[in-house]
């Protein structure tokens, strides 16, 4: 029976999401426990739904193999666009490419998620965006959330020492100026906001190169149109046939087009050109 090697690597950024969305989530519904009033059990089923969908996308993301492992690749003609990679040894497929720190090729390889310490390709970008999405709802509900806390403060009177218990939490924590309870809170608070901007502007970024079709890779790399087909076309290649439901829950079944190997380029100048792009 084949054992799963977890890589330390890839096992410690899980560990830090983890007690990331734990710390969040329980201040999160501690809030809406003690200062919301009547409307408490509505706020209560919206964020049991984004929990549900923010970890079920991560979960099914870091489950998700968008590898070269286990697919038969040496099939037909090595087409237009394939490289042979040195480290894999083997031929691979254009859009596809090698990961250092997975150790492995990635099918239409987008980039390595530090965070989740898991590539984004072919198979898991669906739960990667929508992850992406689910949590930049959540994190703004958190954020309007922990505003009381920011709008006690200024109605206490703004004071040099609560402005550094914002800003540099760890330091007043660490340097004896905070209690223990004062430093998780402003923690966390200080975790809703800096994470809201973060997946803001990551989601952003991926809506637009969702919208041209491309990988991050090609977007920088000047190659964005050579898969553009239109941004239905596009939304569903990445997203899946039922790209209209998938934000929906991880758990909608979604069948990608195409196999990861083959993809059809914009013209045949743009597939020339993307060689070029997969070294
Ligand atoms: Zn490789
Ligand atoms: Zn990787």
């Amino acid at each position: 029976m084949q054992t799963r090697h977890w890589d330390p690597a890839q096992v410690l950024p899980l560990i830090i999401m983890a007690v990331l969305v734990s710390s969040v989530t329980l201040e999160v519904f501690y809030l809406i426990l003690t200062t919301t009033g009547d409307g408490q059990l509505p706020l209560l089923v919206v964020a049991l739904y984004l929990l549900f969908n923010v970890v079920g996308n991560m979960v099914k993301f870091v489950l998700s193999n968008s590898t070269i492992k286990g697919v038969f690749l040496e099939h037909g003609s090595l087409g237009q666009g394939w490289v042979y990679c040195y480290s894999c040894q083997t031929h691979i497929p254009p859009r596809c490419h090698h990961c250092f720190n997975c150790n492995v090729c990635v099918l239409r390889r987008d980039h390595h998620c530090t965070l989740l310490g898991k590539c984004v390709g072919y198979s898991n970008y669906r739960y990667f965006f929508c992850a992406l999405l689910s949590g930049l709802v959540a994190l703004l509900l958190a954020t309007i959330l922990n505003a009381e806390i920011f709008m006690d403060l200024l109605h206490e009177g703004f004071t040099l020492h609560s402005l550094f218990l914002l800003i540099m939490p760890w330091m007043m924590f660490l340097t004896g100026q905070v209690s223990g309870s004062a430093f998780i809170v402003a923690f966390v608070a200080d975790t809703c906001v800096v994470g809201f901007l973060f997946c803001l502007a990551f989601f952003t970024l991926h809506a637009l190169i969702l919208y041209r079709g491309s990988t991050t890779r090609e977007w920088f790399g000047g190659h964005e149109r050579d898969y553009d087909h239109g941004w239905k076309k596009n939304v569903k290649n990445f997203l899946g046939e039922r790209w209209y439901l998938v934000w929906l829950s991880p758990w909608i079944q979604s069948r990608l087009t195409g196999d990861g190997i083959n993809f059809e380029p914009k013209d045949l100048s743009s597939a020339l050109s993307s060689k070029n792009v997969t070294q």
